[in-house]
């Protein structure tokens, strides 16, 4: 199973993440906060994003990370949103995706 070794703060807007596989991926807090995978940005049913982007400020910054588990992080944004967890192998979607 894939697991954060390392997280690297890259000032308020970016977060690099360095894996146990020895791949290492940075995410903007923007971008992150677009993905949030919580049940108010999308809906848990039908999987439809009820997120709207431009309700996110462009400037908005991780002001915490925390550990879920063993399986995830939980980011807290600067603009008060606290409750998306980000497992691991999503944020390692994340990344891939943006290849
Ligand atoms: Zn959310």
């Amino acid at each position: 199973m894939i697991e954060p070794l390392k997280i690297i703060d890259e000032g308020e807007h970016a977060v690099t993440i360095e894996w146990s596989d020895s791949t290492e991926n940075t995410y903007e807090a923007r971008d992150l906060r677009l993905a949030c995978p919580c049940a108010g940005c999308i809906n848990e049913w039908t999987g439809e994003k009820m997120l709207k982007n431009e309700s996110v400020p462009g400037d908005v910054s991780i002001s915490h990370i925390s550990v879920v588990g063993r399986y995830a992080l939980n980011f807290h944004f600067s603009d008060g949103h606290e409750t998306g967890i980000f497992s691991f192998r999503y944020l390692k979607e994340l990344a891939d995706q943006k290849r």
